[in-house]
C-alpha cells in the first residue's frame, strides 16, 4: 500500500486508529490529519478544570516522541473539504491533494447550535474544541453572571466550575430534568441537590425564546 492509511480526524479515535495500525503490526504510511492547530488533547477537561484555572495547559493524548517514534505524520491545521473515493484522494481546504490507500473517517462531532435570534452575539459560545474552551475561560473570567443554556453533562460540568469559581450561574434545560438522556431520575435528582448546594440556578421545562444584547 503506497499511500497508506489516511484517518481524518485527530481527536481520541483518530490518534487511537492510529496507535492500533502499528500495535497491530501495521508497518505502511499512516498520516493523521487535524483541523486544529494543537497536538491531539484530552477533551474532558475542558469542560472542568480548564476553564476556570488560568494556569491549566491543555493534556496532549500523546506525547511527541509518540508520533515520531511510531512515523505516524500528524498534520495539524488541515481541513478536508472532500473525499474523491474513485480516485482515492482527499482534497485539503486552500489547495492540495492527499492520496490514500486505506482512509478513516474519525471527525467525531459538532455541538447543534441555536438557531435563535440573538445566538450570534458576542459572549454567546459553545464548547467543544480548545479553542472553545479558552474563549469561554477569557470570557468568564470577565464575566459575574453566566447563563448556561443545556442540562447535560457538559453544561452542568461548566456549572460547578464556574459556580465554584464564583461566578452567579443559572442553567436552562427544556426537559423536566436535568440529564435526562443520561441517567436515572434519582442520579438526576441528587445532581441537582448537589448544584443547588453550591448556588446554581437550575430553570427545568424551560426553553429559550431569543437572546438579547
Ligand atoms: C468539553 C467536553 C468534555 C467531555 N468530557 C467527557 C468526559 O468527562 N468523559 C467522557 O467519556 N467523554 C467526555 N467527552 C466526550 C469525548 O471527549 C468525546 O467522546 C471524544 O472527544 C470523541 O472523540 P472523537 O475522536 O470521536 O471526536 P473529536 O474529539 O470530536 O475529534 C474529531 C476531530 O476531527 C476534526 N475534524 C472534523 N472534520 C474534519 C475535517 N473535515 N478535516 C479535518 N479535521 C476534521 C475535528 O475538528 C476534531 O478535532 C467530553 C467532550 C467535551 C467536548
Amino acid at each position: 500500500m503506497k499511500n497508506g492509511v489516511v484517518i481524518v480526524g485527530a481527536g481520541h479515535a483518530g490518534v487511537q486508529a492510529a496507535a492500533s495500525l502499528r500495535e497491530e503490526g501495521y508497518d505502511g504510511p499512516v498520516i493523521l490529519i487535524g483541523d486544529e492547530n494543537e497536538p491531539p488533547y484530552h477533551k474532558p477537561p475542558l469542560s472542568k478544570t480548564f476553564i476556570k484555572d488560568a494556569d491549566a495547559k491543555p493534556q496532549p493524548l500523546r506525547g511527541e516522541a509518540f508520533y515520531s517514534g511510531n512515523a505516524i505524520d500528524y498534520r495539524p491545521g488541515v481541513w478536508i473539504d472532500r473525499i474523491d473515493g474513485g480516485e482515492r484522494r482527499l482534497d485539503v481546504s486552500g489547495g492540495g491533494t492527499i492520496a490514500f490507500d486505506r482512509l478513516v473517517l474519525a471527525t467525531g462531532s459538532r455541538p447543534r447550535l441555536l438557531k435563535l435570534d440573538g445566538a450570534e452575539l458576542a459572549g454567546v459560545v459553545s464548547l467543544r474544541s480548545l479553542a472553545d474552551a479558552r474563549l469561554i475561560r477569557e470570557l468568564s473570567a470577565q464575566s459575574e453572571e453566566v447563563v448556561i443554556l443545556g442540562g447535560g453533562f457538559i453544561g452542568l460540568e461548566i456549572a460547578a466550575t464556574l459556580r465554584a469559581a464564583g461566578r452567579r450561574v443559572t442553567v436552562v434545560e427544556a426537559l423536566d430534568r436535568l440529564l435526562g438522556r443520561a441517567v436515572a431520575p434519582a442520579i438526576a435528582a441528587h445532581v441537582r441537590q448537589r448544584l443547588e448546594a453550591m448556588g446554581v440556578r437550575l430553570l427545568t421545562g424551560t426553553t429559550v425564546a431569543r437572546l438579547e444584547g
